[in-house]
């Protein structure tokens, strides 16, 4: 077998990628995780509003197209920990009714195979796996839960607080967000959040967010050595076999050199825009 043989390929760090390798490290498979981007950098620009949002520093600078030959521009960036590196952190679990089918104005949503129920131990370990913070049993929509979030909610800011209660006294129910962050109110020195006054939509400069590369990647590469992490590696086609059933060599540039891999699981993950992206 050769050295460019892998028993598990994961191609994308983000949510889905990140968290996967993660789940699979402890396994002991040889795994190969092929990440587009580099590690995003920490920089005093990562809370500047003018160079995240109006000189669009973290998103890629590609055009694409649709199907009229409209130009898009597609607002994302490709960093090790994908788009949860900018991501507000709010993990709202699906609710029952997500799975079933659901007519939206442009089509309809099929019926899933598995149910919420088949997902709530998953939704369990993700949500300790993202520190998420909340209160159970505030949300008058959410879907059953068999545990308590693992953190206790964020506290509003005073003006939220103010709207909050007055909204209770209307008689609705306002609820804390779900948040994946890294904040203790109990004891600060244990921070690593420092409610800025970013955080959705920019990359956080002190690490304060749980996203999938501080809390899934970087602990994956530095406990296991079974992962190899290949960033600047951007799959480029996967080669399947004559009934198109089989992947059976994924093609990479690797930091500008053409290099193929394979694998007996080739783990799609890298985000919802078209694959080959160019
Ligand atoms: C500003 C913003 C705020 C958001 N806020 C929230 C929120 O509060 N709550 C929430 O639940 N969701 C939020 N989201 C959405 C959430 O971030 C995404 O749904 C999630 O990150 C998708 O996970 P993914 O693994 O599918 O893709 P991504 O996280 O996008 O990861 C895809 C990965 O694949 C890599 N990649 C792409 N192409 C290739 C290639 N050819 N070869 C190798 N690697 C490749 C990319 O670099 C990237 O690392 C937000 C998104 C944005 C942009
Ligand atoms: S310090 Fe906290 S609020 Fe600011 S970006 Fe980081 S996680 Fe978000």
């Amino acid at each position: 077998m050769s050295n460019n043989h892998y028993d598990v390929i994961i191609i994308g760090t983000g949510a889905g990628g990140g968290t996967l390798a993660h789940r699979l490290a402890p396994s002991g498979k040889k795994i190969l995780v092929l990440e587009r981007g580099s590690f995003l950098p920490r920089e005093k620009a990562n809370w500047d509003t003018v160079e995240v949002f109006h000189k669009d520093r973290y998103h890629t600078s590609e055009v694409w197209y649709d199907k009229d030959g409209e130009e898009i521009r597609p607002g994302t960036g490709y960093w090790v920990g994908g788009n949860t590196k900018v991501y507000g952190g709010a993990l709202f679990r699906w609710r029952e009714k997500d799975f079933e089918k659901v007519a939206h104005k442009g089509g309809i949503s099929p019926e899933w195979p598995l149910k919420y129920r088949d997902f709530e131990p998953y939704y369990t370990e993700a949500e300790k796996l993202y520190e998420v913070h909340g209160k159970r049993g505030t949300d008058p929509t959410e879907p059953p839960a068999k545990e308590s979030y693992p953190f206790p909610a964020v506290s509003h800011e005073p003006r939220i607080e103010e709207i909050h209660n007055a909204l209770e006294v209307k008689g609705l129910h306002p609820f804390h967000q779900p948040l994946a962050i890294k904040l203790n109110e109990v004891n600060r020195r244990l921070n690593a959040c420092i409610r800025c006054d970013t955080c959705d939509g920019f990359p956080c400069l002190v690490n304060g967010k749980a996203d999938a590369d501080i809390n899934c990647v970087r602990p994956s590469v530095d406990s296991y050595n079974n992962i190899t992490l290949l960033t600047e590696a951007r799959v480029l086609r996967l080669h399947t076999s004559e009934s198109g059933r089989e992947v059976t060599k994924v093609e990479v540039l690797v930091q500008g050199q053409r290099i193929f891999f394979s694998a007996d699981i080739v783990v799609v993950s890298c985000g919802r825009w078209k694959f080959l992206s160019f």
